[in-house]
């Protein structure tokens, strides 16, 4: 039954957007002024899809808080969707940053923290080869191709409804014939995604085994847990039979933990001692420089240096970018393992995304609002319904509610919160407070209360 009170909703929605627009002038004159200058109006062209009409141009972030243009200070619990998991401007990657743009960034040569860096990623997430991008998106991209260099198969095998990034391979999903059709929304896409990639639902062991049989499947990209539809965690036991059903067939197992690193200090992959041949981390890594690291198992590492042309012959196109690597990305991610995202620092997050979960639960239960609340170390997601998703398929319908989410998102915002965008995901980063979450379950029942019905 929907215990939505709809004309309260749109009277609200109505009321919150002008709000929005009053509240912002200087983020609304610089959408208006943009359009002209940037394509789609903005600088990227998602940030149309944020509610409220136009987004807010942010004039600085400091740890878990962001100041707009209009000097309006928000809780931040999006954190640049993970790409801020550190906090903003954390002080000892920010110090090691500046102090490396001093000397110098780009070489295409290496410095003293490749070494480093790999060996803390060794000692972190078990992994004994590293390789560093410039994005996830870069790193799942290349991951392919090492893997289709190490098994010589060319196909991809990826969950229903995950995301990994601008890879063309991993933008495709199961029409309701469960036939493999462009995701929705890929814009210009060259080569039908039946021809590269296998689409299997989340949690169908069965379904990855089929899709594993005839052993033309070079990797399969898993995210541990979905994160991009809201969270859909594994089943017990999931992810080791896939890597095992995987290594049966000769398939290279990679753990896409771009999101997922959020479940602790060595990730899902460390924290659950799973086997993997690969793995790769993003976003947060380099605490906001744009970086990636993406490491392989001794094995498939000896594998690919075995098959690695010699150097008189190499001529190693399709991987790599000339600034990665870079000597200001490497003194980033060294400033971040170091001195951000420590374990201290991942048992504070987890802490509170337990006591920001415990706040949401129980305002549910007060409104007799029968919605799951999941989290995953310190990222939170809330769904309007009470399904216990199993795969992306099953929260579909929670996402459709367009005018609930759009309210809720501007509404918060006007009372200086922003939570992620396009679903419901709060993210806690070593700098977020107490305080901060008790005031978000303050506000977020203030503006949830008036639209719930009563019965
Ligand atoms: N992998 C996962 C699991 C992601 O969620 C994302 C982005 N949301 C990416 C890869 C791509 O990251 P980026 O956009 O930074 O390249």
């Amino acid at each position: 039954m929907d215990r939505i009170n709809r004309p309260a909703l749109t009277d609200r929605l109505r009321e919150e957007t002008a709000l929005f627009a009053t509240r912002h002038p200087g983020s609304a004159a610089q959408a208006r002024n943009s359009a002209a200058h940037l394509l789609t109006g903005n600088g990227m062209n998602w940030w149309r899809m944020w509610p409220g009409g136009f987004p807010l141009c942010i004039r600085e972030g400091q740890g878990a808080e962001v100041t707009d243009v209009d000097g309006n200070v928000l809780v931040d619990l999006c954190l640049g969707d993970t790409g801020a998991m550190t906090g903003h401007a954390p002080k000892g990657a920010t110090e090691a940053i500046a102090a490396s743009l001093y000397k110098g960034s780009s070489f295409m040569l290496p410095t003293e923290d490749h070494l480093w860096v790999a060996e803390e990623l060794e000692r972190r997430f078990g992994f004994s080869h590293w390789q560093y991008a410039l994005s996830a998106s870069d790193a799942n991209r290349f991951a392919i191709r090492w893997a289709r260099m190490a098994t010589g198969r060319k196909k991809v095998a990826i969950f229903n409804h995950a995301y990994h990034g601008a890879v063309d391979e991993a933008l495709a999903e199961l029409d309701e014939s469960g036939a493999v059709v462009p995701k929705a929304g890929n814009i210009g896409y060259g080569i039908a995604p039946s021809e590269t990639t296998k689409v299997v639902e989340f949690n169908d062991l069965e379904g990855a085994k089929a899709a594993l049989a005839d052993e033309d499947v070079a990797i399969f990209l898993v995210e541990p847990a979905l994160t991009n539809m809201s969270i859909v965690l594994p089943d017990p036991g999931f992810l080791e039979a896939l890597s095992e059903a995987c290594r049966d067939r000769g398939t290279v197992f990679l753990m896409d933990e771009t999101h997922t690193i959020s479940e602790g200090y060595r990730g899902y992959t460390g924290t659950h001692g799973i086997r993997a041949d690969m793995i790769v981390i993003g976003k947060p890594i380099a605490s906001g420089i744009p970086a990636a690291v993406y490491g392989f198992a001794s094995d498939l590492a000896q594998t690919i240096e075995s098959r690695y042309p010699a150097p008189e012959d190499e001529d190693a196109l399709g991987i790599g970018t000339t600034l990665t690597g870079s000597a200001v990305t490497l003194a980033a991610i060294r400033g971040t393992l170091e001195h951000v995202l420590t374990e201290e620092a991942h048992r504070h997050m987890d802490a509170l995304a337990e006591h920001y979960e415990a706040g949401v639960k129980s305002l549910f239960a007060d409104l007799g609002l029968d919605w799951s609340v999941i989290r995953m170390g310190a990222r939170v997601e809330f769904l309007y319904d009470n399904t216990n998703p199993r795969n992306g398929s099953d929260v579909l319908n929670s996402f459709k509610d367009y005018d609930l989410n759009a309210y809720l998102h501007v509404a918060l915002l006007n009372r200086g919160f922003v939570l992620t965008p396009f679903h419901n995901m709060a993210l806690m980063c070593p700098a977020t407070t107490r305080a901060q979450v008790d005031a978000f379950h303050a506000a977020f029942r203030e503006i949830l209360e008036p639209v719930v019905g009563r019965d």
